[in-house]
């Protein structure tokens, strides 16, 4: 048991979703909280800033959540920003031509809610929707263990059809996994499935209705408000463990606390590990990790062209359409009430990393047109692409293996990040476990074992509950 006399203080290095929620947490526990971000804002991977180009404050990438991501909702109610989140029960599927279908629940129990919905797809067949209900079933109602390949040869071997694959598991998967599925292993894709069929709140998409960094300078507030403190433009260089206490050096100078958690992506951590023995194995399982890109389209226009929120788009680039100006619906936008802002966003967009601004543009726009009619006499008024190249880690086969717990050979020193391991993958609620998991094992290592962070699981209904794990 590591005991200090007065307050203990901690260093957290990363103001992303990790950083914040370890924070809060230890403010909350009588910590003193000192919080390094490189940057000049909060929210890391999932933050705004007014874009030089435009003028505008745009998220870096639309972020939504769904209600199983219980530490995440349990994290926007401790900061207090629980009602800027809009909660949809249904998800629009549009075809190019523009023909839509919605996917809502019934009252059947689960995992039957959403069936009658799924039957009436359009655009899949009697068989895509038999063998994808086989499957559905395999991965939901039985244990689905990483076997080293990929997601994509599951699908083959288990009879989907080709329809099935671009229409039905594509959309699903590679939005919520960030990756191709000849690269998603088989336990992620079944953690997807079975965590959005445990019951019709599973479902429940939520959407920010504020700016991402304005959302996430709340958990600032709530860290200054308990004798915290955050320090913008400080990025960590490397620390050094001792028995008694962790040295950080941050911008050149070096200050002192009792415990540090590093909440960095993998590939910022590996920079600011120590050059000595303890820190071997942990670089060796960085090695691993690979990233995956995601791009987000920004796109404004001199009139409405939907009236939908949001939608999934088919058999195109383009995987979704956040309406923005209906999103953020209190605060208007440059061209009025008139115009319109939407946000296009590519999963896995390997195709676009090397393509200009003004060819993923084009092509944008010449999806847009075909799947929204109003589109095509509408005038683009400004636009903005943000790739984002290091997006998340990419959920390949046997990469578990090589999430490394919170803990470190250092007993001060704490780990957290979407890529560590929590069981979820690279998203907020993945971030947030992450910090939580960290502030929970620091506090053991203060003695403290009843102290714990993490929220139970979204419980399963209906029929799930025979299946619950
Ligand atoms: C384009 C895109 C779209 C996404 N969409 C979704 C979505 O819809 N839903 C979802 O749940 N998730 C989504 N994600 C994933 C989600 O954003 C991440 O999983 C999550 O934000 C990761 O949080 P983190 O704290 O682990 O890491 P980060 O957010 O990367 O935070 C790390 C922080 O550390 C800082 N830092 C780095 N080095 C140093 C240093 N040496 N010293 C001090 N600070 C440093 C960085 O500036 C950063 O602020 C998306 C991600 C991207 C990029």
């Amino acid at each position: 048991m590591i005991q200090t006399p007065t307050q203990p203080t901690v260093a957290i290095a990363g103001g992303g979703l990790a950083g914040l929620a370890a924070a809060c947490a230890l403010a909350d526990s009588g910590f003193r909280v000192m919080l390094f971000e490189r940057r000049p804002y909060l929210g890391g991977r999932a933050s705004s800033y007014e874009h030089p180009g435009t003028g505008e404050v745009v998220d870096n990438c639309q972020h939504v959540l769904f209600r199983v991501c219980t530490n995440l909702v349990e994290f926007y109610r401790r900061i207090g920003v629980e009602d800027k989140i809009r909660w949809y029960d249904e998800m629009t599927f549009i075809e190019p031509g523009g023909r839509t279908s919605v996917m809502r629940a019934s009252p059947l129990p689960a995992p039957l809610h959403t069936a009658p919905s799924f039957l009436r797809f359009p655009f899949l067949s009697a068989k895509d929707k038999f063998v994808i209900s086989r499957a559905i079933a395999a991965l939901t109602l039985t244990s689905q263990p990483d076997t080293g390949r990929s997601f994509l040869d599951w699908c083959r071997r288990h009879g989907q059809t080709e329809n099935a694959i671009q229409r039905f598991w594509k959309p699903i998967l590679i939005s919520s996994l960030s990756e191709d599925l000849d690269l998603i292993s088989i336990s992620y894709a079944a953690q997807v499935v079975r965590e959005s069929m445990k019951s019709p709140a599973a479902r429940h998409m939520g959407v920010p209705a504020i700016p991402l960094t304005e959302l996430y300078n709340r958990a600032g507030d709530y860290i200054r408000a308990r004798s915290g403190q955050i320090r913008f433009r400080a990025s960590l260089e490397t620390f050094f463990s001792e028995p008694t206490q962790v040295k950080v050096r941050v911008s050149e100078a070096e200050e002192t606390f009792d415990y540090l958690v590093l909440a960095l992506p993998f590939d910022g951590l590996d920079r600011v590990l120590p050059e000595t023995p303890e820190a071997v194995p942990l670089r060796e399982k960085l090695t691993h990790f690979e990233s995956c890109p995601i791009t987000g389209i920004h796109l404004w226009f001199d009139r409405q062209i939907s009236d939908l929120d949001h939608a999934v788009l088919l058999d195109r680039t383009i995987q979704w359409m956040f309406h923005k100006s209906r999103l953020l619906a209190t605060r208007g936008n440059a061209q009025g009430d008139s115009g319109s802002y939407i946000e296009l966003v590519v999963s896995a967009s390997k195709t676009l990393i090397d393509k200009s601004r003004t060819e993923i543009v084009d092509l944008a726009l010449k999806e847009v047109r075909e799947f929204f009619p109003e589109a095509r006499t509408a005038n683009l008024v400004k636009s903005t692409v943000i790739k984002e190249v290091h997006a998340t880690y990419s959920p390949r086969p046997g990469i578990d293996a090589y999430r490394p717990q919170q803990t470190t050979a250092w007993p001060r020193v704490f780990l957290a990040g979407d890529w560590t391991a929590t069981g979820w993958p690279a998203t907020m609620e993945g971030a947030v476990r992450s910090g939580y998991l960290a502030a929970e094992a620091l506090m053991v290592a203060c003695g403290m074992t009843d102290r714990k962070f993490l929220v139970p699981d979204l419980p399963a209904s209906g029929l799930m509950r025979l299946f619950a794990r």
